[in-house]
């Protein structure tokens, strides 16, 4: 098989990304490699591809249990035969997992780096043909990493006792230099292909609110969440601990994790998440290493963490299947107050006042300014690790012009979170980053059927006793929903179905399918400028059905700076006709028009005049001196049966103060 053949038959993907195929293609020339990317990028098919080409047996070193643990189950789910050794196992099920290996019948091994030290390992490792040694995480060589792992520098002596040298390849999302030179000189890496993609994650959306209570606003979003799974880290155990208890009350589907508690609950804690039994997890930075979970969607910061590099890491949770995912920081400059106590807590100092040359207080110092500059988010967070920036992602709060302390903006979440993909996918177009150029919009029939076929994930979890996205990522079953597959030639083209996937929950899976849409093809997504999302598949009675007109999801009515200039003062408007003017100027085709009622609403609500009807269905207008001030005036109709009644006119100020109020500022 080519390796195009296998990354569709096992793991039902149609084309390599960007950096893999170079990396696979250097390992099956027998050329050691290093790869640097980001998280999410896909590393593990980097040394998963050529290990089912290769004759011999593939050692993959890896520094957590729960790590191998879910890589085995993904890979046996998806039909390769896998193991892992680790202190997990009994002895006997060692030896057992071993003589397995002997005789051919796993091509993959996962291992702790202690494991290569043991003698019945090593013993195991002199008789079997090791064609491939892949090192995950492998920033753990390395004392100027962040997990630093002695034993990770055994490695080399382990392949020095091995008859023939296998290829080496070794896998981090984060290296500095210094850390790359570790890697390569420790694992005496021979004259090695480096592979460094970047650290940018596009389909992250980065954001930074500073609510004036942060608590109602969480709970706001969440509410714009729901069903979503999500990480919610605190600076405190105290802080974890209250807004668990909060959230539990309100009946969320939440759990907690911190170092305080015991570690039986701990583990029971993680696994919940883990499973999706409980959607949302409230932590400390205790939480995370090891999380390999991969439809994590959101992950909020209820307060500003101490570095960037705490919070990429943090944030970084987000989003491991490459689907959009948030990562939002709640902001308040009490943050830097808590943080300040935590550092100098951490060297025994009491109090919070800085030490403004400490390495730690510049590091929070880049992390104040992130929260607090005006400029695009990514773009710092790259230039901070030394790479180019894009002055403008057009995927964070910033380039999207949203508000710092400005809840009420949130209303419409799904508006929002709407034209936030919508951004993101074109400007994947734009740019030609490697965003599936399909991430197409579900509709409401398309989110209706993915959260059928999320149920049926979960359940056949629980049946499996394995984590839901090891079945299915959510990546797969919203490719799944825009592309309602009837058959199972038609399923085996959505992006992460491969056969033995197809064979074991295909016809589940479609079942739902069927009986959602009626037995045929509907449109359940469309793309980013609303064409509906094709397939290219006719259905079995040879015709493609109509499709029906598809509805975009618009923004709420704002204009550019540059559309409100277009405007022009008109004599005698009342606020439908003054609405009416104002929707002219916007761009139809992503954002909603303004209706009249919306600008008496506000005109209401700012206490500027109010209509009564006190004959019952006659309006009278009543006109504070505030809004005499504001440019507003009534005048006297008379109707065609001869009543009479007053309407609300917009002088030429009112008109332009109404103007400013939806005016998004472009940062
Ligand atoms: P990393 O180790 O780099 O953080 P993973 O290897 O865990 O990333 O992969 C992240 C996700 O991307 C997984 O769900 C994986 O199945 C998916 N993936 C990897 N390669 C591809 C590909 N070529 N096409 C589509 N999805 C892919
Ligand atoms: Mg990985």
């Amino acid at each position: 098989m080519t390796k195009e053949e296998i990354l569709k038959k096992y793991f039902g993907y149609d084309s390599f990304r960007s950096g893999q195929e170079r990396i696979i293609n250097d390992i099956l020339s027998g050329r050691d490699v290093v790869a640097i990317m980001p998280t999410g990028a896909g590393k593990s098919l980097c040394y998963q591809v050529p290990a089912l080409m290769l004759p011999g047996i593939t050692i993959v070193v890896s520094p957590l249990i729960s790590l191998m643990k879910d890589q085995v189950h993904a890979l046996n789910e998806a039909g390769v035969h896998a193991a892992y050794i680790n202190s997990s196992l009994t002895e006997n099920q060692i030896g057992k997992a071993l003589s397995y290996a002997a005789q051919g019948r796993y091509k993959i091994v996962y291992v702790a780096p202690e494991r290569l030290e043991t003698w019945g390992f090593q013993n195991f490792a002199k008789q079997v043909d090791i064609s491939l040694v892949a090192v995950d995480e492998a920033h753990c060589i390395s004392q100027w990493g962040q997990d630093f792992r002695p034993s990770y520098l055994n490695i080399t002596s382990f392949i020095g006792m091995l008859g023939r040298r296998p290829v080496l390849s070794a896998f981090t999302a984060t290296a500095t230099d210094r850390v790359k030179n570790d890697i390569c000189q420790a694992l005496a890496l021979h004259q090695p292909d480096v592979l460094v993609t970047g650290f940018d994650r596009p389909n992250l959306y980065f954001s930074v609110k500073r609510p004036q209570s942060k608590m109602p606003y969480l709970i706001h979003y969440l509410k714009g969440h729901e069903n979503e799974s999500g990480i919610i880290y605190c600076a405190t155990r105290k802080n974890v601990d209250s807004i668990y208890d909060k959230l539990s009350a309100l009946g969320l589907s939440v759990t907690r994790y911190h170092a305080g508690l015991s570690e039986q609950e701990r583990r029971e804690n993680q696994d919940d998440f883990t499973y999706d039994r409980k959607l949302i997890v409230v932590a400390t930075n205790a939480f995370g290493m090891g999380i390999d979970k991969s439809n994590v969607r959101f992950v909020v910061h209820f307060n500003m963490p101490q570095s960037i590099e705490n919070y990429y890491q943090e944030a970084g949770r987000a989003g491991r299947d490459g689907e959009y995912a948030e990562c939002l920081l709640l902001y308040s400059p009490q943050d830097i107050m808590i943080n300040r106590f935590l550092i100098n807590a951490g060297k025994g100092v009491n109090g919070a006042r800085p030490n403004y040359d400490s390495p730690e207080e510049m590091r929070l110092q880049k992390m104040i300014n992130y929260c607090t500059r005006n400029g695009c988010l990514r773009d710092y967070i790259l230039r901070y690790f030394g790479e180019d920036g894009m002055d403008s992602c057009n995927n964070c709060s910033r380039c999207l012009g949203e508000a710092m302390d400005d809840p009420e903006a949130y209303e419409d979440h799904d508006a929002v979170s709407g034209a936030r993909r919508r951004s993101r996918s074109e400007r994947s177009a734009g740019t030609g980053r490697s965003i599936d150029p399909e991430s197409a919009i579900l509709n409401d029939l398309g989110k209706e059927l993915f959260t059928k076929l999320r149920d049926l994930r979960t359940q056949i979890a629980r049946e499996e006793a394995i984590p839901p996205y090891i079945i299915f990522a959510d990546k797969t079953l919203t490719d799944m929903a825009a592309k309602t597959p009837l058959t199972k030639d038609e399923m085996l083209k959505v992006s992460g179905v491969g056969e033995a996937k197809m064979e074991k929950y295909g016809e589940r899976f479609l079942t739902v399918i069927k009986y959602l849409t009626g037995n045929t093809h509907k449109v359940t997504a469309v793309t980013a400028s609303g064409q509906p999302v094709s397939f290219d598949t006719p259905p079995a009675n040879g015709k493609k059905p109509a499709l029906p007109k598809v509805k975009v999801q618009k923004a709420d009515f704002y204009l550019t700076a540059e559309e409100a200039s277009n405007f022009h003062y008109k004599e005698d408007l009342t606020a439908g006709s003054l609405a009416a003017v104002l929707s002219e100027l916007r761009d139809k085709d992503a954002v909603k028009r303004l209706v009249g009622t919306t600008i008496t609403a506000t005109i209401e609500e700012k206490d500027l005049a109010k209509t009564t009807y006190p004959s019952g269905h006659l309006p009278a207008v009543d006109i504070s001196s505030k809004g005499e001030e504001f440019g507003l005036y009534k005048v006297d109709k008379t109707s065609a049966i001869g009543n009479h009644y007053e309407v609300l006119m917009y002088a030429k100020k009112a008109q332009e103060i109404v103007l400013t109020w939806y005016i998004k500022n472009e940062q």
